[in-house]
């Protein structure tokens, strides 16, 4: 028997006069999944997690959550907490008062929202703030107060507005942490969307991978860039070459002056591009039956701490570039430097091929 999903999508569609935002979204989100809506500015993504929280009226279609037909109902009839990227705290209420706000609102005892409320701060990593002003706290600590705010009343769905997005880098991947693991002990269902693909591959159970108001993917971060399905997946997802090429008879393909060895993608004659990786492209140590072996000179060198991004040329790709991760170890070790040639292969079963 396969579980009824937590969050369910039917046809959702928006239109904001003649623009369509949203062509009829279909998903469905089993209950504690931690799911992530990346796109490019303007897919679509704010607009369809508004939809879900009832800020924003979809055209068409429903929206089901817990079997709830919530399509029709106003926010305050929603169960969700959300954070937006703005912190969007109370200036003149006290992180307290920020945190307890729906819970006053609910009318619970007076104790036992103060109880509630030094848990959650606990729960955020803030014990003992009660008093403090947003102005008295770092971009960090408001985030965490929005946050025990969003779970004050344990909600079934907590929606994440680029909750990151304003925050320094080092801030931003310690927040990242803690809101995962906190998800996961809390078992909430969440959404998140954000346009930061590292953050969606480290966050995420299931990335929704949108563009042009549409899906183009829906899988666990690792399908999402091991295994796009799209072109524009491929692009939009993590570093890639994306070299032109032409199928040849018995799986081979053409790209420049040179024959290699690829995936069976199509008959024979097509023009397509392949998708590469920069780490899918092997230096060493290549053993004499490799296929697809050629020999390179380094162009660039990019370091970038625990690995280096080395753009490279060579005759058997005629005027094509491409990109290779490199550990410094290796560079270092091999004396590897601008000029310096060395053998490469290309993974035939990590080339993705699209028309
Ligand atoms: P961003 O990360 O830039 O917010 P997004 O993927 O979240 O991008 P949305 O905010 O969902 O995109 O907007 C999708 C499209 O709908 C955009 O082209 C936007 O200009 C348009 N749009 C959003 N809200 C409105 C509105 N109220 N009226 C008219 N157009 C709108």
């Amino acid at each position: 028997m396969t579980e009824q999903p937590y969050l369910q999508f039917e046809g959702i569609a928006k239109q904001f006069g003649s623009f369509t935002a949203l062509k009829g979204v279909d998903l469905a989100i089993p209950k504690g999944e931690f799911v992530c809506f990346l796109g490019p500015s303007g897919c679509g993504k704010t607009t369809l997690l508004r939809i879900v929280a009832g800020l924003e009226t979809q055209s068409a279609g429903r929206i089901r959550q817990a079997g709830r037909d919530i399509s029709q109902l106003p926010p305050a009839q929603r169960d969700y907490g959300i954070v937006f990227q703005s912190y969007a705290l109370f200036p003149n209420l006290s992180a307290a008062d920020n945190v307890a706000y729906g819970l006053v609102n609910r009318r619970s005892p007076k104790a036992q929202i103060r109880e509630r409320v030094t848990e959650l701060l606990g729960l955020v990593g803030l014990p003992g703030s009660e008093s403090r002003l947003p102005a008295q706290l770092s971009g960090g600590q408001q985030q965490r107060i929005a946050l025990a705010r969003a779970l004050a009343t344990s909600p079934g769905l907590l929606l994440l507005d680029e909750p990151l997005s304003a925050l320094d880098a080092i801030v931003r991947v310690k927040l990242r942490d803690e809101i995962k693991s906190l998800q996961r002990r809390l078992g909430v269902t969440t959404v998140m969307v954000t346009h930061d693909q590292e953050e969606a591959l480290a966050m995420a159970d299931r990335i929704v991978v949108m563009n042009h108001g549409a899906i183009e993917q829906v899988g666990t971060p690792m399908q999402v860039y091991r295994e796009p399905a799209t072109a524009f997946v491929a692009d939009f997802v993590g570093r890639v070459n994306a070299l032109p090429a032409t199928l040849l008879a018995g799986g081979g393909i053409q790209l420049g002056p040179s024959r290699f060895e690829g995936p069976h993608a199509g008959p024979a004659g097509r023009d397509v591009t392949v998708y590469l990786r920069p780490e899918d492209v092997l230096a060493g140590p290549l053993r004499p039956g490799d296929s697809n072996v050629f020999e390179a000179c380094i162009e660039k060198i990019e370091f970038l701490g625990s690995y280096c991004l080395v753009q490279v040329a060579s005759p058997a790709l005629g005027e094509q570039r491409l990109s290779v991760t490199l550990s410094p170890n290796f560079l270092s070790e091999q004396g590897l430097r601008l000029g310096s040639r060395l053998p490469l292969r290309l993974l035939p079963e990590r080339m993705r091929i699209f028309a």
